[in-house]
């Protein structure tokens, strides 16, 4: 039997559920294919997202606003400490009232998985999707998918397809999309602890070539996101949190190590920058960690999948203002524009996260020197703070 669909999503992580209910809403029939296991679902309870509030709008547009208010704990201030210097940010003279808001992994796909078994007009399969073939001329892609439980082939016709299969994608793979990766050798060890400090505040230290961050995610509690040498952070795993006391002493000082206290085993993520060679080519079109993977040091990785799904749609929304009922999804003047839109904007973002990453890695008196004065210089000045809170929460 072949299955038809306007869009066929393949990954069924956040970015993919949360196109599916977008495009669902802008009209188009749409269906998911997934596989479940993957690593990430195993260390999805302890991975937390500061999610920015142009991407809590998108979120609020698949129906979620109720749930997304009372998901998670907003974060009113930030505080970044690099050496003996701080930079204090916060929403002071924007038009945001938040920063950001800390939401769990686990949590966030529960309640778009939810939403989306409640919309008739998205098919969820589960399957690995194995194989690709698509013949431009007839204006589909065929794809081929296995059951995992039932091992039978399935296929499917669509006018768009969307890989959404995350930073593995094995469908770029197939499509022989070129792409790059950066390896940090670096993991980011991340747990969570029962914490004195105060709520609702974001911090981050920048120590040689570590950056640790504490996102309060709940009253009296926050997640670590510590990344540092994969060898030091496989001994801080092997020691199941004894070094991690001494570690925390050494980066955040006694008095902040010692109102925390862990409360999960520790786990590890390996940090590496993926780039392609293009976002999107005939009928197809690459989203969320397939499309880019950044370091976490701004907590921008899924909120970068989110800037795409607002691009895609606002490019669908406005090219079907100007044609018929029957409008085409992977039309090749929407993905270009798509393309268009996300190239420049991708690329200077991994650059920008990239040249802060090595840029605070430096650690030698002079740069420290300098280091220091530019951030207490920008944290005098409330126009700079402004422009930098007004460019982290909008979409880029
Ligand atoms: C330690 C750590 C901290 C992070 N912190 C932040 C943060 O603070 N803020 C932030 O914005 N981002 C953060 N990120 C990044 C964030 O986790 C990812 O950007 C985001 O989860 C990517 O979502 P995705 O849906 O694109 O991919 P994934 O979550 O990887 O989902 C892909 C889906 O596709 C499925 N799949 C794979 N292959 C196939 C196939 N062949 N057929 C069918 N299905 C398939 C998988 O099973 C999975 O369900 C962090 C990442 C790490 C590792």
């Amino acid at each position: 039997m072949t299955i038809k669909t306007a869009i066929c999503i393949v990954g069924g992580g956040i970015t993919g559920l949360t196109t599916a209910l977008i495009l669902k809403k802008l009209g188009f029939t749409v269906c998911i294919i997934n596989k479940t296991g993957s690593a990430k679902e195993l260390m999805s309870d302890g991975l937390f997202y500061a999610v920015s509030p142009a991407s809590i709008k998108l979120l609020t547009e698949c129906g979620l606003e109720k749930e997304i208010l009372a998901l998670g704990e907003d974060v009113v201030k930030m505080e970044i400490h690099s050496n003996d210097s701080t930079l204090n940010l916060d929403c002071k003279g924007t038009n945001e009232k938040i920063l950001a808001k800390i939401v769990n992994h686990k949590k966030l796909q529960a309640l778009l998985e939810k939403k989306v078994s409640q919309n008739d007009g998205i098919k969820k399969l589960d399957g690995f999707c194995e194989e690709i073939t698509y013949e431009p001329k007839d204006d589909i892609c065929r794809i081929k998918f296995r059951s995992k439980e039932k091992r039978t082939k399935n296929f499917l016709e669509t006018k768009l397809l969307v890989i959404a299969d995350g930073s593995n994608s094995h469908c770029r793979q197939k499509l022989q999309i070129p792409w790059g990766l950066k390896n940090y050798h670096q993991k980011a060890v991340v747990a969570k602890f029962n914490s004195r400090l105060a709520p609702c505040i974001a911090r981050q230290w920048f120590f040689k070539d570590e950056v640790l961050a504490l996102l309060p995610i709940s009253h009296g509690k926050v997640s670590m996101v510590w990344s540092q040498d994969e060898r030091k952070a496989e001994r801080l795993l092997e020691s199941q949190g004894a070094l991690i006391e001494d570690g925390l002493v050494e980066i955040l000082g006694r008095n902040i190590a010692s109102k925390l206290e862990l409360d999960s085993i520790p786990m590890a993520a390996p940090l590496t920058m993926i780039s392609v060679g293009r976002y999107t080519q005939s009928r197809v079109i690459l989203l969320g960690d397939a499309a880019h993977t950044v370091h976490p040091l701004a907590g921008l990785g899924l909120n970068m999948g989110f800037f795409d799904i607002i691009a895609f749609s606002r490019e669908l929304e406005s090219f079907k203002e100007l044609s018929s009922v029957s409008f085409d999804p992977g039309h090749p003047k929407v993905l270009k524009a798509y393309s268009r839109n996300r190239s420049f904007r991708i690329r200077t973002t991994q650059a920008l996260i990239d040249t802060i990453k090595y840029s605070f890695a430096i650690d030698r008196p002079s740069v420290n020197f300098f280091r220091s004065y530019g951030v207490n210089f920008v944290n005098h000045s409330d126009f700079l703070k402004r422009k930098i809170v007004n460019f982290a929460t909008s979409e880029f």
